[in-house]
């Protein structure tokens, strides 16, 4: 799926995810970038049924579907449901209550609530290992006009000093492994050193870029600083991809909501 066919207003969203294999198809790139592995056995031979939408484990013959392992299990709202609500609190920069989800998505005040408590659960706990090979932290401006601008505009604004309508999303990128991005306040040295803290185990390696507020890890990480400007220089450095990963964990940020 291209960046560009991403919903981008609520009404898109909606639309989007009206179609659940869509939104299977969604959640099972996002879950498994390498395809589908089975939550019971770990195996990755198995047969899709359609008309079901599950998958059939070749290993313990067991079928699991996308929502096995989520926040989405056990929940009688369809994917239809729970994909707009994502979206809309990925994007509401001052929140959302549990009645205008609910009028938006055409669902009750109370099943509402429930979604809401969940994805911010999911959202806060991260329900990720700590990384303790190396680790890229990169943070990065997106959203307010940026969608609008041309390519290289864009790229240049998002990876400038960004504005006040832009929102700031703090990530690590585990080398050789998954990113994980989430949104930040501000880019404070509390902030960066919370979020390093949170998802790297002290002693690893941590690239970042120069930015002040890293300064000080050293303390408790092997801490290596890139300059943007220069990057792939070295060749272990490669701030740049994660940011365009970055950019694309932000148009969803759902991609970190699955739980171990
Ligand atoms: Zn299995």
């Amino acid at each position: 799926m291209g960046e560009g066919k991403l919903p981008e207003t609520l009404i898109e969203a909606i639309r989007y995810f009206s179609d659940l294999d869509v939104c299977t198809e969604f959640v099972a790139k996002m879950r498994w970038p390498e395809g589908p592995v089975c939550e019971r056995c770990g195996g990755v031979e198995h047969s899709y049924l359609t008309t079901r939408r599950v998958w059939k484990c070749k290993g313990c013959k067991r079928q699991f579907s996308v929502k096995v392992g989520t926040i989405f299990e056990d929940s009688p709202l369809g994917l239809d449901k729970w994909l707009p609500a994502v979206w809309l609190i990925a994007n509401s920069k001052n929140g959302i209550s549990s009645y205008e989800l609910g009028r938006a998505l055409g669902v009750t005040q109370k099943s509402a609530w429930f979604m809401l408590l969940r994805i911010r659960l999911a959202l806060q706990a991260g329900g990720f290992d700590k990384i303790d090979g190396i680790a890229e932290i990169d943070e990065t401006f997106i959203g307010g006009k940026a969608r609008n601008m041309h390519k290289a505009e864009r790229a240049r604004k998002i990876t400038g000093t960004g504005g006040k309508d832009k929102t700031i999303v703090v990530g690590a990128l585990e080398r050789g492994g998954k990113v994980r991005a989430t949104v930040a306040p501000d880019r404070t040295r509390a902030t960066l050193h919370g979020y390093v803290q949170e998802n790297v185990t002290p002693g690893a390696t941590v690239y970042t870029d120069a930015l002040d507020s890293y300064t000080g890890l050293e303390r408790d990480y092997e801490h290596q600083t890139v300059d943007h400007a220069v990057q792939y220089v070295d060749g272990q450095v490669h701030c740049q991809r994660h940011r365009e990963l970055l950019v694309a964990a932000q148009a969803w940020p759902a991609r970190h909501l699955h739980r171990r």
